[in-house]
């Protein structure tokens, strides 16, 4: 059966965003070419790999358990070409520009406000999220610039490379270690 939520984020009734609890769905944003789907195919690559029992595929959405941080966590991914359905139903969002496209780079800004529309608690998890950088030929995006723009946006910043899969997981991951300081300043 599938358990992936599908909820707003604004859907509580205090006006707060619901507090996520595990699995945490993950909503994969960004200009098209910019390796969305190279980023989905990895993370469905590690479901493909693990018991039935502990991945499940449903309506396009790909569910994998990890462990961040010594603690298990459950992240359900969403990549979709419908942006604005989907900026509602997100705990946490990569927004992928490519390093080799600047055009995807101001695209990734554009969605960043739309997304404060959508969502607008301050903390909800963001990482903006400067994929192909093994194309250094091909820069058109400096990863200060990359860094500059995430500071702006009040997000977190990393540089990826889907096709040599460096730095994908840490991007999952850190969206997880996001969400949970979220969760356990709530609960402080
Ligand atoms: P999407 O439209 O955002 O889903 O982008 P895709 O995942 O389809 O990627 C578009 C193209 O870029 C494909 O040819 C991918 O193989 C390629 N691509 C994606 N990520 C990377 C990367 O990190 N490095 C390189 N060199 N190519 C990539």
């Amino acid at each position: 059966a599938c358990i992936s939520r599908s909820r707003s984020c604004t859907s509580s009734s205090a006006g707060e965003p619901a507090e996520p609890e595990s699995p945490y769905r993950v909503v994969l944003l960004g200009a098209s070419g910019v390796g969305k789907t190279a980023f989905a195919s990895i993370f469905a690559g590690a479901a493909d790999s693990m018991d039935s029992d502990d991945c499940e595929l449903c309506g396009g959405e790909e569910k994998i358990k990890t462990t961040v941080d010594g603690e298990p966590a459950t992240i359900t991914l969403v990549d979709t070409w419908d942006t604005e359905q989907h900026m509602q139903t997100g705990d946490a969002y990569l927004l992928l520009y490519s390093i080799t496209d600047r055009t995807s780079f101001l695209r990734a800004s554009e969605l960043r406000i739309t997304l404060r529309r959508f969502c607008p608690a301050q903390n909800t998890p963001i990482i903006l999220v400067g994929n192909k950088c093994d194309l250094v030929r091909r820069r058109e995006v400096s990863a200060t610039e990359g860094r500059a723009c995430a500071a702006v946006f009040d997000c977190k910043f990393i540089e990826t490379s889907a096709a040599m899969q460096h730095n994908i997981w840490e991007a999952f991951h850190g969206i997880v270690r996001q969400l949970r300081l979220r969760r356990d300043s709530r609960e402080a």
